[in-house]
């Protein structure tokens, strides 16, 4: 079909998309020996509870330290992942590394501590992860102290977020991620029992200057709480959009302005120095 078009279109690929191709495929190849070769990390960002203004939550995200392109974000790599079917055992790898931390959590800070993992639509088709709360029994902790973050498509599929109502009745929380931002957002939170709505970045971030932004924030935490689900802001840079936040009664707050996302030792030392910062910050 592309030679049809006569002579200067007879190239299926152009250069680039050679080379994107040809990334894209070493890109998988590295992907192979990652995590023998212990590339990959996990990192946690605090969630901010904007009643006791204390953090007992964060959600941990994965990073992977190439070695020769050094640190590369998820979006990058996680499509990679779930098209070679790659991510069950990373997302394996993500869960255990998230259950030793909440363990450390629990023990140096509180028991309530609960961290929320990602997980990817690919993994919940795979319908592996069921070993999960088997695998937090063995090691002494309630379910309660990790939550699941899904985003809105994964309700779409029935096969999906069949999984994921299975997940939560055995006492995992479910948080919807990006809310806002995916498709028919009502009809899921009506049909479908959440414990947590992440109100996407993008309305967070233009929320100071945006009046629109704001009412759509405040309909959204008012709907919420009708249905009993906590909201959490993603993506809160600054003081004034925490303020705003907090006036029109968000449960949550996650960002920038409270913490980037770190490795477990630092998030460690400095989660008492971020606590105290932020009480000032509020009142
Ligand atoms: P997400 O779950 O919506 O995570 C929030 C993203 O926003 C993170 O990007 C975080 O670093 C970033 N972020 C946090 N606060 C701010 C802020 O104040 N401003 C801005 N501009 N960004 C902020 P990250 O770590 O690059 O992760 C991107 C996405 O990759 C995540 O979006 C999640 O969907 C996916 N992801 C991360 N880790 C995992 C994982 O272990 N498994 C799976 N399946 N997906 C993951
Ligand atoms: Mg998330
Ligand atoms: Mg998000
Ligand atoms: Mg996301």
């Amino acid at each position: 079909a592309a030679k049809r078009k006569g002579k200067n279109t007879f190239h299926y690929f152009t250069p680039k998309m050679q080379q994107q191709a040809l990334n894209r495929m070493i890109m998988i190849s590295d992907l192979r020996h990652a995590l023998a070769n212990h590339q990959y990390q996990l990192y946690f960002q605090p969630i901010l509870d904007l009643n006791t203004l204390s953090i007992y939550k964060a959600e941990a995200l994965l990073r992977w330290q190439h070695p020769l392109h050094g640190m590369i974000a998820p979006d990058q790599f996680i499509p990679l992942l779930e098209e070679t079917r790659m991510i069950n055992e990373v997302a394996n790898w993500v869960f255990q590394q998230s259950l030793d931390a909440v363990k450390q959590l629990h023990k140096e800070f509180t028991p309530k501590f609960q961290l929320s993992v990602n997980v990817s639509p690919v993994q919940f088709r795979m319908l592996t992860s069921k070993q999960w709360p088997q695998d937090m029994s063995n090691l002494g902790l309630p379910v309660e102290s990790a939550a699941i973050e899904i985003t809105e498509s994964m309700l779409m599929e029935e096969r999906i977020s069949g999984h994921v109502s299975e997940f939560r009745n055995q006492g995992f929380q479910v948080a919807l991620d990006d809310f806002g931002v995916g498709y028919s957002s009502l009809s899921y939170l009506r049909k479908f029992p959440i414990d947590y709505l992440k109100i996407d970045k993008s309305f967070v971030s233009s929320l100071d200057e945006n009046n629109d932004d704001l009412a759509l924030c405040e309909a959204i935490v008012t709907m919420a709480h009708k249905l009993k689900i906590k909201v959490v802001a993603e993506g809160v840079e600054t003081e004034a959009q925490l303020k705003l936040l907090h006036k029109i009664g968000c449960d949550f707050a996650q960002g920038f302005l409270i913490a980037k996302p770190l490795p477990l030792s630092t998030f460690k030392n400095n989660l008492n120095v971020i606590n105290n910062t932020l009480k000032d910050l509020l009142i």
